[in-house]
């Protein structure tokens, strides 16, 4: 595609679930502007730093700029040509010799929704697996499992739009300024604007708790008790709406007679959350006109991760606020296109929209149009991809875009089984702790240098559109899997090709519609001319849907979860006595791919362990002093920032850093339903050490941990 020397390029913001709309400034093929388009959703003008800032490791020399094979404990380049056709002969003779299901693969939520589809596509058709995932099970896994129990739809219920005109609403598990800084200006203004009453439910003191009429501070991992007692009093008291759980659930009296012990006192007990507090905020949020939950991996990512969603969709069901605007039951999606990453068919039950892969007549669908058969038997979750690899069970992984051994819990672990594959192949814009382990690494386009869509956190298919050349022999990651999948096919002895012949990726959209009723009526032309469409959209004339559930739930009525409260997850004892939580911060962006190769770096260069002052009181430590933490898993070294943001016994590492890499500390415990990992609860020591020879700035990123450079491949 030619671009013109100077051009502004309308786009989505590649880092955060909001999806921003953006307008790119480009000359001599830099962005060397970013500007937030006021007339547009979801944003409306505003940008938080990532957005602004952040955008220049697109050019960043760093680049993977052509296809890579091991060489011994190096890499060397190669052509497209011998890169592919080794990657398609590999990948051959495992599925040859032991089956589709020997293969892993990791779909991306950095991707666009065409990339994932034609991702997923290759995998389903040509290797006969459903053996794909992504991250979304390491972040919202538990929030997806509970929602689809209690009403069989997972995605954010409501939309950014009406944050505004929130009444009252409920913030837990999400540090929302600095996860997703935009929708955080909304809530702030529904609050200080529109009067909008806050209830924020966290340990931490995020800054949203200076904008909160009630901060109910609970124990790490005591949240399920909390939501029960607030259950318990809405039940007591006579706040819930009868005509709501008459008409649209199921299982009210039932679940009802498991909370009688679940008094406000027996959950101050558990979380020390006073029982007085936990009346106001149930009474607070039962009789508001309106009243919402938002929240994030603080409370999904846990053993409990599902029952922590059961029980705020209890709550929402036993108040109908569910199916109005301004209420609802609202996770917010992490990654930019980690929705859509789903919604594409990401994830090892489903195709597109959450379409079953057991469900008969959906599988005989797919299977017409992709002129094959199809695997009925539902995937691997990543968590069980790792254990397979252990095994032996999985002998192959492909990579797409992600960075599983920054991302999975107790990292020496999911190093053993990544150097225990036969196979690795990457593809991905740069270098990474995965792929540094690779036999071979296909180089990708970025979002600023292909076309598609993403799919924000409130369900909005929005474009992407390309603004800067390739880079190097770079390639969309759709075209990368129309490669391999047709020189697959032809190794396999295919006589009919599953379709991998697409001109663009309007052409992949266009077949996505085709399979998917509840893409049907979006098109590139629609998004051309309306910015963004919610899905639902069933038909062309459909305006989308910004809310869900007006009439009804997708599973019928919606159901009452009975839950138990339970201790399950690692906790501080005499070897290990602080409770270690993880999570992001303002300036980064999960492994730091991306942020530690942009200007952001240089705002944020280390990383930093928060710890309360009584705790550092007592180990003597101050500011900038260097620490220690060691779990049962293994150890890292980092700086020290004595703050009140923590409770007392509890630190917060943010999980960026391949210096001192949060994940090598937490542990592999699960959520039995939903396969999430307990990554905000590990128990850790921490001991004052020397600083080291050289900090922060004074160590160049590339000798920073395991990140090394392209300048190690042999030439
Ligand atoms: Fe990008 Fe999220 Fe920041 Fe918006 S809030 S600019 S989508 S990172």
């Amino acid at each position: 595609m030619q671009l013109s020397p100077e051009r502004k390029v309308r786009t989505t913001c590649p880092y955060c679930g909001v999806g921003c709309q953006m307008d790119l400034l480009i000359k001599n093929d830099l962005i060397y502007r970013v500007e937030a388009p006021f007339d547009s959703a979801p944003n409306y003008g505003n940008l938080c730093v990532k957005g602004r800032f952040g955008l220049d490791f697109t050019t960043h020399p760093r680049r993977i700029k052509t296809p890579l094979i091991r060489d011994g404990d190096q890499f060397r380049e190669a052509t497209w040509d011998e890169a592919l056709t080794l990657v398609a002969e590999k990948l051959t003779q495992i599925v040859t010799e032991s089956g589709g299901d020997a293969i892993a693969t990791y779909a991306c939520a950095k991707a666009t929704n065409e990339d994932n589809y034609v991702f997923q596509k290759w995998i389903r058709a040509v290797m006969k697996t459903n053996n794909v995932d992504h991250c979304a099970r390491l972040c919202h896994a538990g929030s997806v499992t509970g929602l689809q129990l209690a009403i069989g739809s997972s995605a954010m219920s409501n939309s950014i739009a009406e944050m505004e005109h929130l009444d009252t609403f409920i913030v837990t598990g999400s540090n929302t300024t600095e996860t997703h800084p935009v929708i955080s200006l909304f809530l702030k203004k529904a609050v200080r604007q529109n009067g909008a009453k806050l209830i924020v439910i966290d340990p931490r003191q995020i800054e949203l708790t200076d904008f909160a009429t009630l901060w109910l501070r609970q124990k790490p991992g005591t949240d399920v008790a909390v939501f029960q007692a607030m259950a318990h009093v809405i039940v007591t008291e006579g706040l819930y709406d009868r005509d709501f759980i008459g008409s649209r659930t199921e299982g009210f009296d039932e679940y009802v007679e498991t909370l009688e012990h679940c008094t406000p006192e027996w959950a101050e007990e558990i979380s020390g959350v006073p029982a007085e507090d936990i009346r106001t905020a149930a009474r607070m949020y039962a009789s508001a006109e309106r009243a919402a939950f938002y929240w994030g991996m603080g409370i999904s990512q846990s053993v409990h991760g599902t029952d922590n969603a059961l029980s705020l969709t209890n709550l929402a069901l036993m108040t109908g606020n569910l199916g109005k605007a301004g209420t609802g039951l609202n996770p917010l999606r992490g990654q930019n296109n980690v929705q859509g990453c789903s919604d594409s068919g990401g994830l090892p039950n489903v195709y597109t929209a959450y379409q079953r892969v057991d469900d008969p007549n959906i599988k005989a669908k797919f299977e017409r149009e992709w002129k094959t058969t199809l695997s009925a038997d539902p995937g691997l979750t990543v968590t069980e991809m790792v254990d397979g690899a252990l095994t032996g069970r999985i002998r192959g992984m492909v990579v797409l875009g992600e960075n599983p051994l920054m991302s999975e819990p107790n990292l020496s672990h999911a190093q053993h089984a990544i150097d225990a594959l036969d196979f690795l192949v990457c593809i991905d814009i740069f270098m990474n702790e995965t792929g540094e382990r690779a036999d071979v690494i296909l180089p990708s386009a970025s979002f600023a240098e292909k076309a598609g869509t993403f799919t924000n956190s409130d369900r909005r298919i929005q474009r992407v559109r390309p603004a800067l050349p390739q880079v190097g022999e770079s390639l969309p990651d759709w075209q990368i899997c129309c490669e391999l999948a047709k020189r697959m096919e032809a190794l396999l002895g295919v006589e009919e090709s599953a379709g991998f012949d697409y001109h663009d990726a309007e052409d992949i959209w266009e077949e996505m519609r085709r399979v998917t009723p509840d893409f049907y009526g979006i098109t590139y032309e629609r998004l051309e001319h309306e910015g963004g469409v919610h899905w639902p959209c069933p038909s062309l004339d459909h305006p989308g849907t910004p809310y869900l559930f007006e009439n009804d739930f997708p599973r019928g009525k919606g159901k009452f979860w009975a839950l138990e409260v339970t201790n399950d997850s690692e906790t501080p004892d005499e070897d290990y006595p602080y409770h270690l939580t993880t999570g992001r911060v303002l300036f980064h962006w999960h492994g730091g791919t991306m942020t530690r190769r942009s200007k952001l770096e240089e705002a944020f260069p280390e990383p930093i362990l928060e710890m309360h002052p009584e705790d550092a009181h007592a180990l003597e430590l101050v500011s900038g002093d260097w620490v220690e933490v060691t779990s049962r898993r293994g150890s890292v070294v980092c700086r020290v920032m004595v703050t009140g943001r923590s409770p007392a016994g509890t630190v917060f590492l943010p999980f960026h850093f391949v210096e001192a890499a949060a994940n090598l500390l937490t542990l592999d415990k699960i959520d039995p339903r939903a396969k999430i990992p307990d990554f905000k609860m590990a128990a850790v020591s921490l001991r004052k050490v020397d600083a080291p020879e050289r900090e922060g700035h004074d160590v160049p990123l590339e000798e920073r941990g395991a990140i090394k450079d392209p300048t190690t491949f042999v030439h």
